[in-house]
Parts: structure tokens; C-alpha cells; sequence
């Protein structure tokens, strides 16, 4: 067994033993349809929509915690009012070198809050690790098709697209541990650098409104390939001393990229994540990113959270496995803020 698929057999062992308490939870489990059909997606929702389980929410009129975070994930379960839609398609890459900052937890779940409330998203995973792949319950062990054969093998981005589980008009494009080798084996090609943006550039993203694409943590090849192809950067900084420390190697990487290979290029937006209320070293990170990047970090902090680290072991985004989550809500507002500047952009 791969390690994949030994993070899915262990989501899936949970998801067994949890079954009875999940179901009266009504997270929705089922699995992906094989290939994406953007056209398709709203037959799929109907679909879906039959294996919801709605939990009973009694005395929802009260104010307690409780009754609280019940009518939220009901809100969010529902999908609620859509949100503004950029006119064309936003490509976002979220990058940060440091490894566990939640660079692959925020790329899961701000692209379910978006599809959630009406936007067509894709996931593309430049990761060998395949977390992102994992999140979204897309099948990724070694030799499936995927970001690997766009990179290496010229294969067209369209074909390697799945559907998500559970959320429609969600999609990924999966990394297998074959991309671990793609580092190495792009080097001799021609335009290396180029090779994602190449792609992208040949494929159709009318019928879709974001496209996020979930680096590795490192600075090599993956990540200059995604930085090239996208306008914008969005970086996650997890709020304590360290995650400050290679910022500036990364800032300085984005200005290298802006002023030889992709001209547009800006860091459009800064998440702080993983905020810990208990510590003043969180708050003060949070000030000292907020004071030096202004207006750029978005107002809405992802606190920390066991349902968020609990979710991808359920091949979920925390926004179907606890939708009234601490931590579900905050990805919400962040998606929510992300889809009013897109709007503003526009
Ligand atoms: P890598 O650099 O390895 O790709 P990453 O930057 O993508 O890591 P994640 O995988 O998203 O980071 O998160 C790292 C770990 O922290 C994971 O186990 C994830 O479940 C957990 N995690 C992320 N965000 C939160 C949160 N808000 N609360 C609690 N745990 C979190
Ligand atoms: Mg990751």
C-alpha cells in the first residue's frame, strides 16, 4: 500500500467507526464521478443531494454556542446566497516555502466555500504529496494520470481533471508521488520554468471562475512553474516567530519571477492561519503582518482547530465535515472577502 492510499484507508477506518454519529451529523459522503463534466455539475448536485442527511436542530431560536454553530453549518450545508463571481477566471497559486504553514488546508477549503456559494473551482495540486488530492477524495496513486503527465508529457490539463467528492462544481487535478521525480526531470526541457503555465494557457477556464494552485514547500521547480502561470500569490502565514523567517526568501523569489518570466505577478493575498487566541505571540504576529502588508491580509483569521486537521482523513474540506466549526466559519469569511475583492476587481 502506497502512502495514499494509507491516509484513505485510515480516513476511511474513521469513517467507519464514526459512521453512525457522522451520518447523524449529515456529512455527506459518496464518491467522485471518474471524469470532470463542468457542463454536467448541476445534474451531479441532484445526485448528491440524495445522500445529504439533514441533522434535526431543536430550540434553533436560542442563543447559546450551540444553537449557534447549528445554524451556521445549516447555512453552510445549504450552500447559501451565491457570491459574486469574477468576471474571468482568477488564478490563484498559494505558496510559502515553510512546510505545515496550511498552504493545502487553505487551498481545500477556500475553494469549497467558493464552489459552495455558486463559483466553479478547480483545484490543481503541485504537490508529489497529494494532500490537496487526499482533501478532495480524488484518487491519486502513482501512475494515475495526473499534474505529473501535464508537466512532463505535454498531456492537456483537461484530461487529468476530476470531480471532488461531495461539493459540485468542484474539481482537482491530482498529483501523484511521480511529480516528486518531475523536479529532476524537467530540468534538461525546454522552457522548464514554462511548463504549467503552457498548459494553462491551452486549456479552457471559461467554465470556471478560480483556479488554485497548492505548492509544494519548497522553492524549486513545482513552485517557480506555478508561480509563472499565475497573477496572483496568495500566501498563508501560520501565526508564530518562525513563519516569519523565510517571507522575505519567498518575497524576494516572487520579485525574481516577476522581472524574468511572468511581469504581472503580485502577492494578492496574505491568510494568517492556525491563530491560537491563548498565546499573545499569535496576536502579535497577526499585527506585525497586518502592519506591514496593510490591506492585503485578509480581515478573517483561521483560528486553530482540530475539525480542520480532522477533516482530509475523511477525504472532506471541514466545510461538509463540520460546517460549524470555528474553523469552517473562518475559511467561509475568508472565501466570502475573497469573492467581494474579486467583484471590486472587476
Ligand atoms: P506542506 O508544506 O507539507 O504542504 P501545508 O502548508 O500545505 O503543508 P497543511 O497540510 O495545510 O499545510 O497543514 C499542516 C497540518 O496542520 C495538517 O495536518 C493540517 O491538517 C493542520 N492544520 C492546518 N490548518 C489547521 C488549523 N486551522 N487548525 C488545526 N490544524 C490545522
Ligand atoms: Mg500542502
Amino acid at each position: 500500500m502506497d502512502m495514499a492510499e494509507g491516509t484513505k484507508a485510515v480516513g476511511r477506518h474513521h469513517a467507519r467507526v464514526v459512521s453512525a454519529t457522522a451520518a447523524a451529523a449529515g456529512r455527506p459522503r459518496g464518491p467522485a464521478p471518474d471524469v470532470a463534466d463542468f457542463g454536467a455539475a448541476d445534474v451531479r448536485l441532484a445526485g448528491d443531494d440524495k445522500e445529504v442527511v439533514m441533522p434535526v436542530v431543536t430550540d434553533a431560536g436560542s442563543d447559546t454556542p450551540i444553537a449557534r454553530a447549528a445554524r451556521a453549518a445549516l447555512a453552510a450545508r445549504a450552500g447559501g446566497a451565491p457570491w459574486p463571481r469574477p468576471k474571468a477566471c482568477r488564478t490563484i497559486t498559494i505558496a510559502n516555502q515553510k512546510g505545515g504553514v496550511g498552504k493545502t488546508t487553505t487551498a481545500v477549503n477556500l475553494a469549497a466555500s467558493l464552489a459552495l456559494h455558486g463559483a466553479r473551482v478547480l483545484v490543481i495540486d503541485l504537490d508529489p504529496q497529494g494532500n490537496a488530492s487526499t482533501a478532495l477524495d480524488v484518487d491519486h496513486h502513482s501512475g494515475v494520470v495526473s499534474v505529473y503527465n501535464v508537466l512532463v508529457d505535454d498531456r492537456p490539463l483537461a484530461g487529468v481533471i476530476k470531480s471532488a467528492a461531495g461539493i459540485p462544481n468542484l474539481y482537482c487535478a491530482p498529483a501523484t508521488i511521480d511529480l516528486a521525480g518531475a523536479e529532476i526531470e524537467l530540468v534538461p526541457l525546454v522552457a522548464r520554468e514554462s511548463r504549467l503555465a503552457r498548459a494553462l494557457s491551452g486549456f479552457d477556464s471559461s467554465g470556471l471562475d478560480y483556479i488554485f494552485i497548492d505548492c509544494p514547500p519548497s522553492l524549486g521547480l513545482l513552485t517557480v512553474n506555478a508561480l509563472v502561470a499565475a497573477p496572483e500569490v496568495l500566501i498563508p502565514i501560520q501565526c508564530e516567530y518562525y513563519a516569519l523567517e523565510g517571507l522575505e526568501q519567498l518575497l524576494r523569489t516572487v520579485d525574481l519571477v516577476r522581472s524574468h518570466l511572468n511581469p504581472g505577478l503580485t502577492v494578492s493575498t496574505i491568510l494568517l492561519t492556525m491563530f491560537d487566541g491563548r498565546t499573545r505571540l499569535a496576536s502579535q504576529v497577526a499585527d506585525e503582518v497586518k502592519g506591514h502588508f496593510g490591506e492585503i491580509v485578509l480581515g478573517s483569521i483561521i483560528p486553530r482547530s482540530v475539525r480542520v486537521s480532522e477533516a482530509p482523513s475523511y477525504g472532506q474540506s471541514v466545510m461538509t465535515y463540520d460546517p460549524g466549526s470555528s474553523g469552517a466559519q473562518a475559511y467561509l469569511e475568508a472565501a466570502k472577502e475573497m469573492a467581494h475583492r474579486s467583484a471590486s476587481r472587476a
